[in-house]
């Protein structure tokens, strides 16, 4: 008998009529959103008075927000050009242009990001092709090699929930096949792989200030490259007018479309990233406490944990365990949300999630907004077919992801650790 085959009946468990672990209400998981305070105020007015909204000009002499989110991500992120846009989903269309990716071209994306990641793609003419994550929750290097044609351009890593692909492996491969590497830093802002930012070390990087993001304007993305010429390239695609902006003329100019920051999207941006190394720090700290919380009885349940290419770099906001099978995963999931654990399972066919590539019907079907689509370029490739990922799904299927704010409080932490050890405990009966 596994322990596995032990159900969970426990009388203390809350989902059998027990006390719950969590008994207060917790800190919803929008790290920066959760930080709004007097400094986003106080820009989003100087923006307002000065009645500048718009980035290139405006009545008066304010210096431009935006601008100056730029400089200053430039300089926190240790990158030599950034550019604002209007959203993460722009970010990756705008640098996917600057790669040049149209149609006929295949660019590899992991079988579990959010589904923008290679909509983009698709935006663009380009053809996504999926490729298994490992134990890290992204790129599997190994199965990325098998999936590169002679029509692959870029491949597109996903640093998901805070922590970081293999870089190392990544860069290796791109060297050898002359492939270019978007990374995707929507969802780990800050973060770093051996001491370089995430989103610097490809070629170009993306970052999404959207509400849920590390940190927001609400709305909100940013490109970062240390190439002029890709930089002057996503700039173009980004505004409509911006071959006129452009100043590397050599480059070649071309028309995009306009997915420009507002000022007071920069504003609110700006005086989050004031605050990224506190969020970082406190998410950090919280994670390292509720880990060590539940170590003992996770270890002896058999559960391991996701796989970290740099420990010290992963920006802490979730901790994430495999259980040894994925039988029991729901019932876990359901007895730790009954303790008021925020934890969820990360994959479950029966319940569509765009973050699984399983779930992306339109593009499994090989649909897009006209008859003629991106995959009529790509007569290798059909549509996108989930059933070519089959590890990600089993890995998926028993991770349970459990929500790591920075504002949890001592208290706080040691009651969900509470929770967590209680169902554990149970599962070994
Ligand atoms: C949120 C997200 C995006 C898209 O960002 P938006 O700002 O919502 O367009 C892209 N990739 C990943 C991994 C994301 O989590």
């Amino acid at each position: 008998m596994t322990v596995f085959d032990v159900v969970l009946t426990d009388a203390s468990l809350a989902v059998n009529g027990g006390a719950r672990a969590v008994s207060e209400a917790l800190p919803p998981m929008y790290p920066g959103g959760m930080r709004i305070g007097a400094e986003e105020e106080a820009a989003v007015l100087d923006v307002l008075r000065s009645k500048r909204l718009f980035r290139y000009y405006g009545p008066g002499e304010a210096p431009s927000k935006v601008e100056e989110l730029e400089a200053a991500v430039a300089e926190k992120f240790g990158v030599a050009h950034v550019l604002a846009v209007s959203s993460g989903s722009i970010a990756l269309a705008s640098s996917l242009a600057a790669l040049g990716v149209g149609p006929g071209d295949e660019v590899i994306v992991p079988a579990y990001t959010w589904i923008a990641s290679a909509a983009a793609v698709l935006f663009v003419g380009g053809v996504p092709v999926i490729a298994e994550v490992d134990e890290s929750l992204t790129l599997d290097v190994a199965d990325v090699a098998n999936r590169i044609t002679d029509r692959t351009k870029v491949i597109l890593t996903v640093h998901m929930r805070g922590g970081a692909s293999d870089m190392d492996g990544l860069l290796e491969l791109a060297r050898r096949h002359d492939l270019r590497i978007l990374e995707d830093t929507a969802q780990a802002c800050g973060a770093s792989f051996h001491g370089r930012r995430l989103g610097t070390i490809g070629d170009i990087g993306i970052f999404s200030l959207q509400f849920n993001k590390i940190l927001t304007s609400g709305e909100g993305g940013l490109v970062t490259t240390n190439s002029r010429s890709l930089y002057e390239r996503a700039l173009m695609f980004h505004d409509v007018a911006g071959s006129l902006r452009a100043s590397l003329k050599e480059t070649g100019t071309f028309v995009g479309t306009t997915g420009r920051m507002s000022e007071l999207q920069g504003a609110v941006a700006g005086a989050q990233l004031e605050k990224l190394d506190d969020i970082l720090a406190d998410a950090r700290r919280n994670h390292a406490a509720l880990r060590a919380q539940v170590a003992e009885i996770a270890t002896a349940a058999g559960v391991t944990w996701r796989h970290q290419w740099d420990p010290a770099g992963d920006a802490g906001i979730a901790l994430i365990g495999f259980l040894p099978d994925s039988a029991r995963t729901g019932q876990v999931v359901t007895a730790l949300q009954s303790e008021g654990v925020p934890a969820t399972r990360l994959f479950n066919p029966a319940i569509t999630d765009y973050h699984v590539a399983y779930h992306w019907d339109p593009m499994i079907q090989g649909r897009s907004w006209s008859s003629r689509t991106p995959w009529d370029a790509a007569p290798d490739i059909t549509r996108l077919d989930p059933s070519s990922c089959p590890r990600t799904n089993e890995l998926l299927e028993r991770a349970i992801h459990i929500d790591v704010s920075p504002d949890y409080t001592p208290a706080q932490i040691a009651q969900i650790g509470h929770g967590v050890n209680k169902v554990l405990a149970a599962l070994l009966g």
